[in-house]
């Protein structure tokens, strides 16, 4: 399998995709060509390692990577990715639980197989020589989960940039509690500023080169393709049970998770309905309403990582499926208020007891306000993409009870922290590396 730019250009392989993150015409990296599976092509794969290896099998074919494809999917795959049942729904509402990895939020899947990825590619000592430094911008939970991935991994060093005071306390606990390969820095700025500080660094030539600098933002094409395979191992499961395909309700950002579940669709998962639900970022329903594609700056929501003005990986989605008329036969999507999430996340725990993160709940919002008729059509699979105790701040008050953090994040958070408070000055970085 080869890759190529959303805006044309030379293919590469798939070692030069993940290396070098985006396509040097500024388009973003895709498979030239996504394969078609039949279910039976899984039969006897039951665990989230073992499907990952089949359906990423055609996407590792001839590179240097594919005899170690089982291997790396075992070292990242390695938590569970539960579809939990909830009783006493109409036909079945599912919930699917992304947040069992070592941060407790759906990124560690993604930033777990690019780490590991990247550092077979660096022992294969063909594409590039070690050590390198991943620098990653964050407005919250990327940053803690691409430092936990990277964390002692050999041959690599982290500098993550978030911005200072404003990510919220177990946030910035995981974001500077690593140490060893790890560098924390706090921005005087906002996120933006971390944003501009790391494309700055990556565009100076002099300093990428003499670093060995790469990215491993949400946008790098090893962090998408593991995320379809939770798409194919839930969809699977209902269909051996029933013979049916599931509908998924995807909270949305920058569109990533959004955008692997499209692509697990297109490769003849048994998914039927994709709908996506944001917060007041409103500019993908409004581009499917309109027509219009047009990215405004980000507000800040109670879900915050979903605070994304102008989703990235839309140019993905057109190049895969065409234009605003084209896509609405596909997905749909629905805003939710802060209002909204405040009202789902103390209705939910009402009705099931459960206290779901911010993110999470815009996606039941989007549940509970479809039709009666079409929550009865089928199988519903809300996706959960954090664990509440990572947001405690804001779901503590709202329910009135203590969320206890999941163990991995419970022993991370006894970890010490260490970070340094910068300019957003580029010299800055350039002094701590
Ligand atoms: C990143 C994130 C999202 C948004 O995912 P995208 O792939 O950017 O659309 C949703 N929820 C949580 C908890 C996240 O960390």
């Amino acid at each position: 399998m080869k890759y190529i730019s959303t805006r044309g250009g030379d293919a590469v392989s798939l070692e030069q995709a993940i290396m070098s993150g985006t396509a040097p015409d500024g388009g973003l990296f895709v498979p030239d060509a996504l394969p078609v599976f039949e279910c039976a092509a899984f039969d006897g794969r039951n665990s989230f390692s073992d499907v990952a290896t089949r359906l990423l099998e055609p996407f590792f074919a001839g590179s240097s990577l594919s005899e170690h494809l089982p291997g790396l999917c075992a070292d990242a795959l390695n938590f569970p990715v539960p579809l939990h049942r909830l009783e006493g729904e109409v036909n079945g509402l599912s919930v699917l639980e992304l947040f069992h990895g070592p941060t407790a939020a759906f990124k560690d899947v993604g930033a777990r197989f690019l780490a590991a990825t990247m550092v077979a590619i660096l022992e294969g000592g063909q594409y590039a020589r070690p050590p390198v430094t991943i620098i990653v911008a964050t407005s919250g939970d990327t940053g803690g989960a691409v430092a936990a991935a990277f964390h002692r991994r050999p041959g690599t060093r982290v500098v993550v940039l978030f911005p200072a005071g404003r990510v919220s306390p177990r946030q910035q606990h995981q974001l500077t509690c690593w140490g060893d390969n790890v560098i924390s820095l706090a921005v005087r700025g906002e996120f933006d500023d971390c944003q501009r500080l790391a494309k700055a660094a990556f565009a100076d030539r002099d300093l990428s080169a003499r670093h060995h600098l790469c990215s491993a933002n949400s946008i790098n094409v090893g962090r998408l393709l593991p995320q379809a395979c939770y798409y194919a191992l839930a969809s699977l499961g209902h269909y051996r049970r029933t013979g049916e395909a599931s509908h998924f309700i995807v909270p949305t950002g920058n569109l990533g998770n959004g955008l692997a579940c499209v692509w697990a669709k297109s490769m003849g998962l048994p998914i039927d309905r994709i709908v996506f639900a944001t917060n007041a970022n409103t500019t993908i329903p409004d581009f499917l309403a309109s027509g219009e594609w047009a990215p405004v700056p980000s507000r800040a929501t109670l879900a915050s990582a979903m605070d994304v003005g102008d989703p990235s990986n839309m140019e993905r989605l057109r190049a895969l499926c065409g234009d605003a008329d084209a896509l609405r036969d596909i997905v749909r999507a629905y805003p939710v208020t802060d209002d909204n999430i405040r009202e789902t996340i103390r209705d939910e725990y009402a009705r099931h007891g459960s206290a779901w993160c911010p993110h999470t709940a815009t996606g039941f919002s989007v549940y509970r306000a479809l039709p009666e008729a079409e929550r009865r059509d089928g199988h519903w699979v809300v996706v959960a993409t954090a664990h509440a105790a990572k947001f405690d701040t804001i779901v503590e008050p709202l329910l009135d009870i203590r969320i206890e953090p999941p163990p991995d994040l419970a022993a991370l958070l006894d970890w010490p922290t260490q970070f340094d408070t910068i300019d957003a000055q580029l010299s800055e970085i350039e002094r701590r590396l």
